[in-house]
């Protein structure tokens, strides 16, 4: 794999000046891949100085500039597409199914983002004042902070930095610890792609060293976070109290509701990958399925025989469906909440085991929404099964968390599905298929604890910029 030692400011690859030496290590095998050091405050002042410099003039080009700059970085990263999945799997343990599933995203981000230079519409207003005419212009917000998780750590980067960049923002981009080639492999491909020096930086060091420096640091005028709702809260807070604007994508406790008429063989088939997809360390995973009485026994048995199949093992074998934890804390975190459960009484339809960071898939059955799986995000392959009454007692209990990411409803009578959709109190919910959605043309955003704002298409296009009233006066007014 690449070994990308050095930080990325101002267009030049540089040695961080910070005290630690940082690690980055495969999941699977636990291997050194390479150390670098870290990135400190005076290479965060940096990279913002030089995002700065380089917004004001990359603000000033014409539409057609900015396209072609970004087909050349879809290009760019369509070359590095080897690199992509090798560097997917080997730092971040993602299988090939998910590291192509991510690029292909990636890609198809950044080729979304080429329409919006021409979506950066004004208006034009009325005035009740003698000859003013109003003008309303949409201009970029300046520099964006964006701040990266580990489990989708490519396509979830590139989900804020291409519309950014695309809307006339210049940005500073800080990966999470566990998975900085991901980010480092985005700077080479703006590299090759031929960016102004500084339009676009990385730099990697630890959230508990640098991370409130960066977030309260006065450049940066949105504050594009994506990550747990424990820190999203922090660097909400931190950011709230400078006036920034912020973008909280955060964690979920995502539910399925089986309703008495759905198809169990396709509602198993669907839940199988929605719980346990990237070893269920997505944000849109689904935590809980809530399974009315009448089908609840028929559902497990068949959920228990398509889970028990899946290959668990090295992330590069092709047929591998679970493949490892990202570290050793984080799978230790997940055997923990599902002891918990086990202890408060859910009982065992299907045991998984742990070799290393590898988690073989849970199903927990009989759960009350009270249990730790039940209460918390899970982020792992376990998922919790409880019984409803009926239709009601599914939906209140699928409401009673903090969360509202995603979701899913499965039922043989589509309209009355969306009825039920509609009464989940989620930003996204979808009707016979699983929780995990994301399009780039399409809304995509939680409620709750679960985040604040909106990404994608128009949406992000009005997130990351801000609109600016210019008015003229054709003839003087008449003050007295
Ligand atoms: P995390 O621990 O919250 O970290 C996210 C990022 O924040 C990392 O880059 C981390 O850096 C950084 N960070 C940590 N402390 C910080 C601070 N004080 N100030 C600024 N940044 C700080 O989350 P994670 O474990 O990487 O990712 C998993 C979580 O993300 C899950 O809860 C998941 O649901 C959520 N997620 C949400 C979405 C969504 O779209 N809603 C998508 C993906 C993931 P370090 O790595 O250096 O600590």
């Amino acid at each position: 794999m690449r070994e990308y030692k050095y930080q990325y400011i101002d267009g030049q690859w540089r040695e961080g000046t910070g005290s630690h030496m940082l690690e980055n290590r495969n999941p699977y095998t636990g291997e050194l891949l390479y150390t670098y050091r870290s990135a400190s405050t005076a290479d965060v002042d940096a990279a913002y100085a030089a995002a700065a410099r380089a917004q004001k003039e990359w603000a000033k080009t014409s539409p057609h500039e900015k396209q072609g700059m970004l087909e050349k970085l879809a290009q760019a990263v369509e070359e590095l597409r080897e690199d992509a999945y090798e560097c997917l799997i080997t730092e971040g343990g993602s299988t090939r199914p998910k590291a192509d599933f991510e690029v292909a995203t990636c890609i198809e981000f950044i080729k979304r983002a080429m329409n919006f230079p021409l979506m950066m519409n004004g208006k034009i207003m009325p005035s009740n004042i003698p000859g003013k005419e109003n003008f309303i212009y949409r201009e970029p917000k300046g520099v964006i902070c964006v701040i990266a998780p580990w489990n989708v750590p490519m396509l979830l980067a590139m989900r804020s930095v291409a519309p950014a960049i695309a809307t006339g923002n210049a940005v500073v981009l800080k990966p999470a610890t566990d998975t900085p080639g991901s980010a480092f492999l985005l700077a080479e491909a703006f590299d090759r792609a031929g960016f102004p020096p500084g339009l676009f930086n990385v730099i990697a060091g630890r959230g508990c060293d640098i991370g409130d420096y960066i977030v309260e640091h006065p450049v940066p005028s949105l504050i594009s976070f994506t990550g747990s709702t424990e820190v999203g809260r922090r660097v909400g807070a931190l950011a709230g109290g400078k006036i920034k604007d912020v973008s909280l994508e955060l964690g979920g406790n995502n539910v399925m509701i089986v309703l008495p008429d759905a198809d169990i063989k396709e509602a198993a088939k669907a839940a199988v990958f929605g719980a346990f997809f990237h070893q269920g360390q997505v944000c849109m995973a689904l935590n809980r399925i809530i399974a009315c009485k009448e089908i609840y026994d028929a559902f497990i048995q068949k959920l228990v025989e398509i889970a028990g199949a899946l290959k668990v093992g090295d992330p590069a074998d092709p047929e591998t469906f679970i493949g490892p934890i990202i570290n050793s804390q984080q799978a230790d975190k997940i055997e923990k909440v599902v002891r918990d459960t086990i202890a408060a009484g859910a009982k065992v339809a299907l045991e998984g085991r742990r070799e290393g960071n590898l988690i073989y898939p849970w199903i927990l059955v009989d759960c009350t929404n009270d249990m730790p799986a039940a209460r918390q995000e899970i982020f792992g392959p376990a998922v919790c099964i409880i019984k409803a009454n009926d239709e009601d007692e599914a939906v209140r209990i699928a409401n009673d968390t903090e969360y509202g990411l995603s979701g899913s409803v499965f039922t043989g009578d589509l309209f009355h599905g969306i009825q039920v959709a509609r009464q989940v109190h989620t930003g996204m919910i979808h009707v016979n298929d699983q929780s995990i959605n994301d399009e780039p043309h399409v809304m995509f955003g939680g409620e709750k604890c679960s985040g604040v704002g909106r990404f994608n298409d128009q949406w992000v296009v009005d997130k990351f910029t801000t609109e600016k009233w210019v008015s003229i006066q054709s003839c003087y007014r008449a003050f007295s």
